[in-house]
């Protein structure tokens, strides 16, 4: 059983969030969207809403669990049983950033992080430019999925 968890802020879940889960569902039997709760930052959408937007974003989706967590991602991978991380690049700054952490989780771990590109046109999505959009009133509903749009 091949089982991958996907962390990540999600706030909120963008169509580029979608493009690598989707892209991802071939590859493995299960694959559980994890959200870290990290009380230090500051967010635009609270945790319930978040999950919400997960939730219904892959409602009938048979393979995909949402979850949140608190602490290390590798130790949350391992309390799932998960040996997988799921990761998706935009650019080569996604690549410089993720790499490092990729191998600091397999040295404490041993989990191995898979990375996915995002199929083309999906690379200017980011959750951080979604909430610019939301916050000056312009039009964002191209770049979300339908929960997140209500
Ligand atoms: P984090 O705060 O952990 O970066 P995010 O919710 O911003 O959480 O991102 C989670 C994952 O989704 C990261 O691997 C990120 O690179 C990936 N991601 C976000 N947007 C895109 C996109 N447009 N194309 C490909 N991957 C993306």
């Amino acid at each position: 059983m091949k089982k991958a968890v996907f962390p990540g802020s999600f706030d909120p879940i963008t169509l580029g969030h979608v493009d690598i889960i989707e892209r991802a569902l071939p590859l493995f039997d299960e694959i559980i969207l994890a959200i870290g709760i990290n009380s230090e930052k500051k967010y635009m959408f609270s945790l319930e809403e978040r999950v919400r937007f997960l939730n219904e974003s892959f409602k009938d989706e048979p393979q995909i669990q949402v979850m949140t967590y608190n602490g290390l991602t590798v130790d949350f991978c391992k309390e799932q049983e998960a040996p997988f991380l799921l990761r998706g690049l935009r650019n080569g700054t996604d690549l410089d950033y993720e790499k490092a952490i990729a191998q600091t989780n397999f040295k404490l771990s041993g989990v191995e992080s898979v990375f996915l590109l995002n199929s083309s046109g999906k690379s200017h999505i980011s959750s951080s430019i979604v909430r610019d959009v939301i916050r000056n009133g312009g039009d964002y509903s191209f770049m979300v999925p339908n929960a997140v749009k209500k």
